[in-house]
């Protein structure tokens, strides 16, 4: 397989530094061929300007590469610690920049029947994409009770609106809580741990996210249909 890490981490010496260079190593020993976006080192811009916006724009060649990769791969890994409940702000400005017009949204057809191709299709259907992710806090605290919300709910966004909506199909998450409290011992099992997901990644189930055009939502109102899933709301009820 074809495998981008896109990774935003400022130093070469962190924790997710070494789970990077581990990951790297362990999909190229499985044959597999990985590129990395390391946002930082590529000193990525993440401010989209006004200029950006409009849809006839010509793309900056630092889009187009970036582009061009997630074309050319078969699955996308999001690397990054989490900072203030979501992903660093220098891969927010990626995901800003990079989803162009026609690339990341307004694909396919939009009319009264057609609300586009989206929510598991457009430009990147066919491919997985899967979160690593490194939390400073403890695993209850984001559990479906816990204090800051359930890790389901606050990687939702990024799973269905940044991962799901351009079609990408999104593997569970691999999560390392409580950072702070990393030795020798736990880090070869977080290495153990990481090592079986990368070689699982083209047989893991992605989450159940219901398809846009699949059935279950009316158009034009992208509300879900009164008898699928009746009597939920909020995130879980996107879930088959
Ligand atoms: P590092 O700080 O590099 O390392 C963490 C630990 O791993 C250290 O003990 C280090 O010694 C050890 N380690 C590093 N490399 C190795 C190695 N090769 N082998 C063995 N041990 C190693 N946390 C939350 O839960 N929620 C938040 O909303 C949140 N917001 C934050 C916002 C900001 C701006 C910042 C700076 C932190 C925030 N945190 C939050 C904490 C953050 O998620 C963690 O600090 C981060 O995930 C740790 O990853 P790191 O790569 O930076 O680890």
């Amino acid at each position: 397989m074809n495998i981008l890490i896109v990774y935003a981490h400022p130093d070469a010496h962190s924790l997710n530094a070494a789970l990077k260079d581990f990951a790297v190593a362990r999909l190229q020993g499985a044959g597999h061929t990985v590129r990395v976006s390391d946002l930082y080192a590529m000193e990525w811009n993440a401010t989209l300007q006004a200029a950006e916006i409009p849809e006839q724009v010509h793309h900056r060649a630092d889009i187009l590469r970036e582009q061009e990769k997630l074309l050319w791969a078969d699955t996308v890994i999001f690397q990054f610690p989490l900072w203030w409940f979501s992903m660093p702000a220098i891969m927010k400005g990626w995901v800003e920049r990079v989803y162009t017009y026609g690339f990341g949204y307004g694909v396919g057809e939009h009319s009264d029947v057609r609300w586009g191709d989206r929510y598991g299709e457009g430009t990147l259907a066919g491919k997985r994409a899967m979160l690593m992710v490194t939390a400073g806090g403890w695993e209850p605290h984001y559990s479906p009770r816990g204090i800051n919300g359930a890790i389901e709910d606050l990687l939702f966004p990024i799973h269905h609106g940044i991962l799901y909506f351009p079609g990408m199909a999104v593997l569970p998450p691999f999560l390392v809580y409580r950072t702070g409290t990393m030795d020798e011992a736990r880090f070869a099992a977080v290495r153990e741990q990481l090592g079986q997901r990368l070689d699982t990644l083209a047989t893991t189930a992605p989450i159940p996210f219901r398809q846009q055009n699949g059935g279950d939502y009316q158009i034009p109102e992208m509300t879900l249909k009164e008898d699928i899933a009746p009597g939920r709301s909020g995130f879980a009820a996107h879930l088959v």
